[in-house]
């Protein structure tokens, strides 16, 4: 997998909660398509904690365009931790991380369920 769209709307809503909820992380779902990423899927329940693991997991409702997942450092870097990729591995085949400030597509990476970086563009 080489790379992965997003839709305008979907980055814009990632980025903005990403910095109103600064300095606590953001993590969400992602769902879309092999090509595009859709829509972020908020977890009813999901603690905005310092702790990626502590979203619910298991509260997610059973839909299969459900294909990976979202969610911010809240610092400069947006390089996966071990427990990230782990985490990949077991959630869908494209990942998100962003990194401060939130401000444009250069605050945000997206890597495949290794934790490979992979590209990203913008459609509509
Ligand atoms: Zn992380």
């Amino acid at each position: 997998m080489k790379g992965i769209l997003i839709k305008r709307d979907a980055l814009e809503f990632i980025l903005g909660v990403s910095r109103e909820v600064y300095p606590k992380e953001f993590s969400a779902l992602l769902r879309g398509t092999k090509e595009a990423i859709g829509e972020v899927l908020i977890i009813p329940g999901t603690v905005f904690g310092n702790r990626f693991a502590s979203t619910p997991l298991y509260r997610a409702p059973i839909d299969y365009s459900i294909i990976g997942s979202v969610h911010s450092h809240p610092g400069n870097s947006f390089k996966p931790s071990g427990a990230d990729i782990r985490f990949f591995s077991k959630t869908g085949f494209v990942h998100l991380i962003l990194r401060q400030p939130y401000k444009s597509m250069e605050d945000v990476a997206a890597y495949d369920k290794q934790g490979n970086r992979i590209e990203l563009g913008v459609g509509e």
